[in-house]
């Protein structure tokens, strides 16, 4: 990381423009499963959203699932989940504590030690494949809900969050009796074989940026391998996974395979990470939080991590890049997809200073075409921020940009107040340099840096200038440059001339402060999720 000094140019911090400041959702947690309290602020309620009314006409589980049942927290409490477009409150859900992970966790060593992990491989994957069937019956409900809790609009969730997730659980179903294990080569008396198997109770503790997406990045090579697992959804998302569960039932998935706990972190996530009975964990969320993990396990019983964590990603442009139109459409698409709440996105844009000129315009062209709206509507292109406390961070980011002396030349406010929803503008700042906090910290939003550089090596070296390494684009019509780029960076994914996270038959993860030990998707992912035995056997 670079250690240059913040500068300013004298510029004042613009006017932060939160107007009302909505209930967080964190706060909401209460003992009683009924209605929560009125807001105290409001004298009479507010009219009823669009939303709020397509939220009570569908199907939403509230309860923990475990051992194939929904069930109350075992402190009754619960919490509200909140619609992100709106600050409505949309359900109260579980708020779980440790003796409902142990319930949990014991449901899932039943099951583990019940048919799922003996099952024959051909059921398995019959099971699997049932599954995956049920949620694309279900898509159109589960893309509506996603969109409702995730603020995520509903062209995403319905054309590519509903459609990968479905097709993340199908290959690996379809992996189930494909993958062999060995026989070494050894003595003629001796048969050596070395197997692979089940790891055993696996806890996943998953982020809210794509609910479905990441639950099946965990789910898919869990239950091939013959796992069962605990799901722990992010608070501000529960809704989504809970339903996932019963639809595993429902395909026959037996009772105990995949439990469901909801709550918040150091209530659910804690104790999962903590847990002496479960084998791994898989995470996917915040570099701060996965840290955690390491210790929790290290104080505990030595559970095998798995970290999937945040990125800083570059999208370097060198000078003999060709068509900017495309690459400005890239960019676009790279940051401002799921409203910049997406790890991979590229937020920092590192172009040759040769061409920059002419890049910089046309990447505010596609910028503008980024609406931000309700996310329901079919035409909006970004949505809410998760929550208020995240909307903060943003602003704060953006308003970091200001203070530092970096030219904010397009957006830079929140936006739609009247929604009372999360709302940021496509937001790009140029002149950005590499020591500036908004080149080196995750933003998680829609804010574009803009840095330049004048030869190739320095353009790679401030691409790797971050302590992250999840992904990173390359565009330049020259394959050697190409290749001495994509072997420089150090990220777990390279798109040369596009921005890709490469398909469900390429693992992702990542270097450095982006991930430890693991890589979703893929046939990589099931080593992560079994042992490796060997089997000696003298023959005599
Ligand atoms: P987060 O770290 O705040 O939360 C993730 C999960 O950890 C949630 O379920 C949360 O309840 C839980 N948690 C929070 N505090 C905890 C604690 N003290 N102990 C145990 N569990 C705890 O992350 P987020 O804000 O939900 O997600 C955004 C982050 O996820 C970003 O950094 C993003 O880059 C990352 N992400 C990474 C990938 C990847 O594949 N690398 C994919 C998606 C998101």
């Amino acid at each position: 990381m670079s250690a240059k000094k913040a500068t300013t140019k004298g510029k004042t911090a613009p006017k932060k423009t939160s107007a009302k400041k909505p209930a967080a959702k964190k706060s909401t947690t209460k003992a009683s499963s009924k209605r929560p309290a009125a807001r105290a602020t409001k004298a009479a309620p507010a009219p009823e959203s669009a939303a709020a009314k397509l939220a009570r006409s569908l199907h939403l589980p509230t309860e923990a699932f475990i051992g194939g049942r929904p069930v109350p927290s075992a402190s009754g409490k619960t919490f509200a989940t909140l619609n992100p477009a709106t600050g409505e409150e949309i359900a109260q859900i579980a708020a779980c504590g440790a003796e409902d992970v142990d319930r949990a966790v014991a449901a899932a060593r039943t099951a583990f030690h019940g048919p799922w992990s003996r099952m024959s491989p051909a059921e398995r994957k019959r099971l699997m494949l049932r599954f995956a069937t049920l949620i694309e019956s279900h898509a159109t409900e589960l893309a509506t809900v996603e969109t409702i809790e995730g603020g995520k609009p509903i062209e995403d969730t319905g054309n590519i969050d509903l459609v990968e997730t479905i097709d993340v659980i199908r290959f690996h179903a379809e992996a189930v009796d494909k993958v062999n294990d060995q026989l070494t080569p050894s003595d003629p008396g001796v048969v050596s074989m070395v197997v692979r198997e089940p790891i055993g109770v696996v806890g996943c503790v998953l982020p809210w940026n794509f609910p479905l997406l990441m639950a099946a990045w965990k789910l898919g090579p869990i239950l091939a391998t013959g796992n069962t697992c605990v799901l722990k959804p992010a608070e501000q998302t529960s809704i989504t996974t809970l339903r996932l569960a019963e639809l595993a039932v429902e395909a026959g998935i037996p009772d105990g395979v995949i439990n469901v706990v909801t709550g918040f972190g150091p209530d659910v996530g804690e104790p999962l990470g903590r847990h002496p009975d479960v084998d791994a964990l898989a995470f996917t969320g915040s570099t701060e939080t996965g840290r955690r993990f390491l210790h929790y396990s290290a104080e505990s019983n030595l559970k095998r991590v798995l970290l999937e964590c945040g990125g800083k990603n570059p999208f370097v442009v060198m000078h003999d890049a060709d068509d900017l139109d495309a690459i400005a459409e890239h960019a676009a698409t790279s940051i401002y997809w799921n409203g910049g709440q997406n790890c991979s996105s590229n937020s920092r844009l590192i172009v040759h200073n040769a061409i920059k000129d002419d890049l910089l315009p046309l990447v505010l062209e596609k910028s503008r075409e980024w609406v931000v709206g309700d996310p329901l509507d079919p035409n909006t292109k970004i949505g809410a921020m998760i929550e208020p406390a995240h909307l903060d961070k943003v602003l704060d980011n953006i308003n970091s940009g200001h203070v530092e002396g970096a030219d904010c030349v397009l957006g830079g406010h929140q936006t739609r107040l009247e929604s009372g929803g999360w709302f940021v503008e496509p937001t790009v700042f140029d002149n950005v340099t590499p020591g500036m906090r908004l080149a080196q910290e995750e933003i998680f939003g829609p804010v574009l840096s803009v840095i330049g550089f004048d030869q190739p090596e320095e353009g790679i070296r401030i691409a790797n200038d971050t302590p992250y390494g999840l992904a990173a684009s390359v565009f330049t019509s020259d394959l050697r440059t190409a290749h001495i780029a994509a072997r420089a960076i150090r990220a777990g994914t390279i798109s040369v001339n596009t921005y890709a996270e490469g398909d469900v038959a390429t693992p992702f993860g990542g270097f450095g402060l982006s991930g430890f030990a693991g890589r979703d998707k893929s046939l990589h992912a099931h080593d992560q999720y079994t042992e490796l035995k060997t089997i000696w056997i003298d023959l005599g």
